[in-house]
């Protein structure tokens, strides 16, 4: 019985990440070519036609370029997504509609993919406007005896709700996109900036930093991993640093237990490496 997840692409310009479970292998978006999924799959010895479901966070390009290529290449693997984001991604690319018996609407609070029970909510994320409108953003809480793994990239800040559903998981698989120093001092024109760093952008490091002090179990968190780090406006030791700092201070933790890794130097970590190698096993 194994529960890992195998991180294929994670920045802005593309996410990919694959969650196995026992017999389920889910996708989670395809913001990658196909071509260069089938590939890093194929060097893992992965047949890509073994994946279970794909699920789709949002409609934005880094999470959903290679989604119609994949569509036309495969027969039978259904797509999970929100309404809103379905009708968003078909009135983007009219093509999709010829794959609409493919979408399954992610209605109920919590459904199962063979083994894999996931459940979800919604994240505070927009893009700019009606020309980028991305449907409704969702982040995941995958359960599979027992353990627990959340994943949430994409998001300006959490509530409750969302604290409530993630608390405790035995990894966090999180975005910790900016710092604000160097965001503020990017160059970026300021309408950018400002959407970035507001309540519908992104999590900066010491955002991310606070919510993991909330987030954490002190016996059964054992892993963060740190996702969706910009690479204008973020360096990876420094995400590391801040979390770890915040963590410290939290009453009967013992830091030297988590792992706490980011994303590696490459855009496709497993690319020239084995799955093996990269795979992180709960
Ligand atoms: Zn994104
Ligand atoms: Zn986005």
């Amino acid at each position: 019985m194994s529960f890992s997840f195998l991180p294929i692409a994670s920045s802005s310009s593309g996410n990919s990440t694959i969650i196995m479970a026992g017999s389920s292998m889910v996708l989670v978006d395809i913001g990658i070519t196909y071509k260069l999924l089938n590939s890093v799959l194929l060097n893992n010895r992965i047949d890509i036609k073994n994946i279970s479901a794909l699920l789709i966070t949002h409609a934005h390009y880094d999470h959903i370029k290679g989604l119609r290529v994949f569509l036309n290449k495969t027969n039978d693997i259904k797509v999970y997504t929100r309404e809103k984001t379905k009708n968003i991604l078909i009135k983007n690319d009219p093509g999709l509609s010829l794959h609409l018996d493919r979408f399954i609407e992610i209605k109920e609070s919590s459904f199962n993919i063979n083994e894999l029970n996931i459940k979800w909510c919604k994240l505070s994320h927009q893009g700019w406007g009606e020309r980028d409108n991305t449907g409704e953003h969702i982040g995941f809480v995958f359960n599979y005896h027992g353990q627990q793994l959340s994943y949430m990239t994409d998001l300006g800040e959490m509530d409750e709700r969302i604290i409530d559903l993630h608390r405790s998981s035995d990894i966090f698989f999180i975005e910790a996109n900016y710092d604000k120093n160097l965001q503020l001092n990017s160059g970026r024109p300021w309408g950018l900036i400002q959407r970035v760093i507001g309540k519908y952008g992104h999590l900066s490091n010491e955002q991310t930093a606070e919510y993991l002090y909330e987030l954490v179990d002190v016996q059964k968190t054992k892993h963060i991993f740190l996702a969706h780090i910009s690479k204008e406006c973020n360096c990876r030791e420094l995400a590391v640093k801040t979390i770890k700092e915040k963590l410290k201070a939290k009453q009967g933790l013992d830091l030297e237990r988590i792992k706490i890794e980011h994303e590696t130097e490459k855009v496709y970590p497993c690319l020239t490496k084995t799955l093996e190698s990269c795979i992180i096993k709960l």
